[in-house]
């Protein structure tokens, strides 16, 4: 007989996964909830890949034009491609 039912060296079969939660983001085109936005990212300066600079405070070696708004990446959510045709995000000059 067993007396003492022990489970814990048994790993359970199906781990079951956190479902993913459904994001929901205002269209900046057309202002629709788009659960699988199409995201956009302005970022002023730098493309992706490139080393950007560690903020410094004391460090400003920026030129005055480009410190507006230049640690600022803004971000865009469209519902798809075409919302984003539609109304481009704002240079990053404009904003
Ligand atoms: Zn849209």
């Amino acid at each position: 007989m067993e007396k003492n039912e022990r489970t814990d060296n048994i790993m359970p079969r199906e781990q079951k996964r956190p479902e993913m939660p459904i994001i929901k983001r205002k269209c900046y085109s057309c202002g629709k909830m788009a659960t699988k936005p199409y995201v956009y990212h302005v970022v002023p300066s730098y493309s992706y890949g490139a080393q950007i600079p560690t903020y410094s405070k004391s460090d400003v070696k920026t030129k005055r034009v480009d410190l507006k708004g230049k640690k600022k990446v803004s971000v865009y959510n469209y519902c798809n491609r075409e919302c984003y045709e539609l109304r481009k995000p704002p240079e990053p000059y404009e904003l």
